[in-house]
């Protein structure tokens, strides 16, 4: 039976719907505005093009927002100063530092200095910590919205047998771990699995729900799936170009012969990737409410 295709840009709809009126709320009554500031630094196109995205989904949702443009040049401790300067910002409730940074600058240096209350993209060692003893306050964004497509699908993970392919610090690792929780919409039974992993077919089909974070085309056929698995294909892989000029993509699955055994997946692009902007706009909303003292 073929399966059921999870729609992601529906999902993320109905999400910043949701946002959207929470944002009028509580503009109304506490009189308070969520603000978002993204900094890009140089003129990397993929990035011009995500950090365009988030400011456009913030403006649309009413929130504050300043898109912060650096040169490329920019120093270490110049950055570093800007950081302060919106951990100081009342305002601003959400810092966004678009990656990758140029080689001169030390991510890490740059990510650790951002107030963990507005580290809206979760990477915080200190929102890190949160999530993995079960108490966080920012989840990372694309996998909090693989969770959120997972509950909103119906998807049960009480007891169900997870395999995550991949263990990223901004993907692999957090799903796993926001599954293990001992909490509704996880409570699963996981499974990392990478390079170094022996026979991964034999772990995959074994999958109650398969999440692929690969970053490699076609990584999971058919074969290696159970027949009537949820797949989350979360792998964006540029293969070309379509007629009209844009990029062609493709996920680490098969979607194609996958579908035809899974009982629902998602497809790339529509699935997971409309879901890790709106997880921003929710987490932003949080700080500002976290900040406001609002509940
Ligand atoms: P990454 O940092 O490159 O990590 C890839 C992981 O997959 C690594 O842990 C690697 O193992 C593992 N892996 C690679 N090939 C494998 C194989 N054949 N068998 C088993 N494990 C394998 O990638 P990432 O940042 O997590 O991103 C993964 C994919 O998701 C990329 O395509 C990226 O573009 C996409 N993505 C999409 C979104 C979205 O919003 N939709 C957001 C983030 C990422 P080792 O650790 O052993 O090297």
């Amino acid at each position: 039976m073929a399966a059921k295709i999870i729609n992601g840009n529906e999902i993320a709809q109905q999400i910043r719907e949701e946002v959207r009126q929470e944002v009028i709320y509580i503009k109304e009554k506490y009189n308070v505005v969520p603000g978002l500031v993204t900094i890009l630094v140089g003129q990397n196109p993929a990035s011009i093009s995500y950090v365009t995205g988030k400011q456009k989904t913030a403006k649309e949702l009413g929130f504050y927002s300043v898109q912060d443009n650096q040169p490329e040049t920019i120093t270490e401790e110049e950055l570093l100063k800007l950081i302060d300067k919106y951990n100081k910002d009342p305002q601003i409730h959400g810092i966004l530092v678009q990656l990758p940074l140029p080689k001169h600058i030390n991510e890490n240096n740059i990510l650790y200095a951002i107030d963990p209350r507005k580290d809206v993209d979760g990477f915080h060692p200190v929102n890190v910590g949160k999530l993995m003893i079960g108490e966080p306050d920012f989840l990372p964004c694309t996998p909090a919205g693989i969770q959120q497509i997972l509950i909103r699908s119906g998807v049960e993970t009480d007891g169900a047998e997870v395999v995550v392919v991949g263990r990223s610090n901004i993907v692999g690792k957090p799903i796993a771990n926001i599954l293990i929780q001992k909490q509704k919409g996880a409570n699963a039974t996981v499974t990392i699995c990478h390079t170094g992993t022996k026979n991964l077919a034999s772990h995959t089909k074994r999958a109650d729900i398969l999440i692929v974070a690969a970053g490699k085309p076609k990584a999971i056929t058919a074969d290696m799936v159970k027949e009537g698995a949820v797949v989350i294909d979360v792998g964006v892989n540029r293969i070309g170009t379509t007629p009209d000029g844009k990029a062609k993509l493709c996920g680490d699955v098969d979607f194609d012969a996958v579908k035809e055994k899974a009982s629902m997946i998602t497809p790339v692009p529509g699935g997971v990737g409309p879901m890790t902007i709106t997880m921003l706009m929710v987490n932003t909303l949080k700080a500002c409410k976290l900040h406001a003292g609002i509940k």
